[in-house]
């Protein structure tokens, strides 16, 4: 069988695996837009933003991870139905590529483009970025200001003040609680707010900042919290406001109201993007939302491999298993890093040192490219 792979980012690198693990004959490419032949699941973000030099470990090439799957980069998706996918390829020319099943794995966008790289950037660009914001960091006069007080915005403002403990840093967080989604949330909101204090952070819980709409390094400038608190700033990184990544035209109905992913149904099938059963579409990870957000990529894989085993066995997913068992983020296990020398995790009770000695050294790298991708570091 031919399958297409759209993104290569966590989902799509396990969706590659899942297909090589089904038969040794099927031919699989991977679509990745921009030019990032690396492996990049955005944890490594805040510590890469402090320490560029870690892009040589954080960013391996994506061949370690499969064995023979074909990566194209692409300049644009334009549109997914049953058997193809019609692009516009790096020289700027339309090509439609057909497949027996297509696999989406767009991920989300994100306001931050530092904290998440959805345009597929290569390595070098990668690092170019980082350095810039260490540099207006280093250099800055005002302070820097995290806008969002999830796992994202908490680790962010955490790594900045304990690599420049000068600098002035706060962080802006809309609800009462940092760590939204996190399991054990109240408990570990005062685990890490204790330690965000004690790096000298401005934590500003139950307000928020308006009108910000993309990252700032520039001059000084003096934002001003709903509650009319003054905050000053050369450094403004956005950790809100992320999105599930739709990069092409798609009926109404082919996305879900409230989440604004991709509909699937329990087979991760998108049936309202491939209407044909015998050239199926699945849909997995952050572009669909499906079961809340901050899935774990092993329900998803497990739903569609199972899937993916009755299409190839009856060449079509009519009456295929529905097997997808989400554990929703609240009862998964949380573990956040606070800088390189703190962290928490909600396992078996929300604790600092557990989760500092689980994360702060790597952010837990090491452990995740092993259990997750066999690649090791
Ligand atoms: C800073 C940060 C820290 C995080 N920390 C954790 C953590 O500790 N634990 C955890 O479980 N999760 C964490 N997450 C969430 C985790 O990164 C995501 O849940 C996961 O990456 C989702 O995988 P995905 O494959 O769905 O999307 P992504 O990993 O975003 O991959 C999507 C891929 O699709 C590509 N793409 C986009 N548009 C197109 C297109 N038009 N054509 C082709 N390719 C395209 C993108 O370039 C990207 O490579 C974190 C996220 C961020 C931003």
């Amino acid at each position: 069988m031919k399958y297409i792979v759209i993104g290569a980012g966590w989902f799509g690198i396990r969706a590659v695996q899942a297909i090589e693990s089904l038969s040794a004959e099927s031919e699989i490419t991977v679509l990745q837009v921009g030019s990032k032949d690396y492996i990049d699941i955005s944890i490594a973000n805040p510590r890469l933003a402090v320490e560029p030099e870690m892009v040589d470990v954080a960013y391996q090439p994506l061949t370690k991870a499969w064995k023979r799957a074909n990566l194209i980069h692409i300049h644009e998706i334009k549109h997914v139905s049953s058997g193809e996918v019609i692009i516009i390829d790096t020289n700027g020319i339309e090509k439609t590529l057909e497949a027996d099943g297509v696999i989406i794995a767009t991920g989300t966008v994100q306001k931050s483009s530092l904290m998440k790289d959805s345009k597929g950037k290569s390595k070098e660009d990668r690092y170019a970025e980082f350095i810039s914001f260490r540099n207006a960091v280093q250099n800055s006069k005002a302070g820097v200001l995290v806008i969002g007080g999830g796992m994202t915005g908490t680790e962010l403002i955490a790594e900045v003040a304990t690599d420049f403990p000068d600098v002035k840093c706060t962080l802006v967080n809309k609800p009462e609680l940092l760590l939204a989604g996190s399991s054990k949330r109240s408990s570990m909101h005062k685990v890490v707010m204790k330690q965000l204090t004690k790096l000298g952070i401005n934590v500003i819980n139950n307000d928020y900042i308006e009108d910000v709409n993309e990252d700032y390094m520039g001059g000084p400038k003096t934002f001003t919290t709903k509650k009319g608190v003054k905050i000053d700033a050369d450094v403004v990184i956005l950790c809100v406001g992320g999105r599930p990544n739709i990069p092409f035209p798609v009926g109404d109905d082919a996305i879900d109201e409230t989440t604004r992913g991709l509909v699937v149904n329990g087979a991760m099938l998108c049936e309202n993007i491939g209407v044909d059963p015998t050239k199926p579409v699945w849909a997995i990870g952050d572009c669909t939302q499906y079961g809340g957000r901050g899935m774990f990529a092993d329900a998803h894989i497990k739903a569609m491999l199972s899937s993916m085993v009755h299409f190839e066995k009856h060449g079509s997913t009519k009456a295929g298993p529905m097997s997808y068992n989400h554990k929703p983020s609240e009862e998964c296990p949380c573990l956040v890093s606070v800088g390189r020398r703190g962290g928490a995790i909600t396992l078996p009770f929300p604790n600092a040192m557990l989760g500092r000695a689980l994360k702060s050294k790597d952010l837990g790298l090491k452990f995740i490219y092993n259990a997750q991708f066999k690649v090791k570091l």
